[in-house]
């Protein structure tokens, strides 16, 4: 008898997707930090100065 009636609507279990204009070919990300963060990493741009994030999915593009 599980009483746990959850009825949240939990169809997306990711963030959205943000995308981050940077200015060096190194971009750091750590999530935002706090609950939502995750640890901090550092990632090259491409040949195309895109990059993205393993962690969550952030979209690094060079101005
Ligand atoms: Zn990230």
């Amino acid at each position: 008898m599980a009483s746990n009636t959850q009825t949240n609507e939990n169809t997306q279990e990711l963030p959205p997707h943000k995308t981050v204009h940077v200015s060096e070919e190194r971009v750091s990300c750590n999530g935002g930090g706090g609950a939502l963060g995750h640890p901090l990493v550092y990632y090259d741009l491409d040949v195309n100065g895109e990059a993205h994030c393993f962690y969550c999915s952030a979209h690094f593009i060079r101005k």
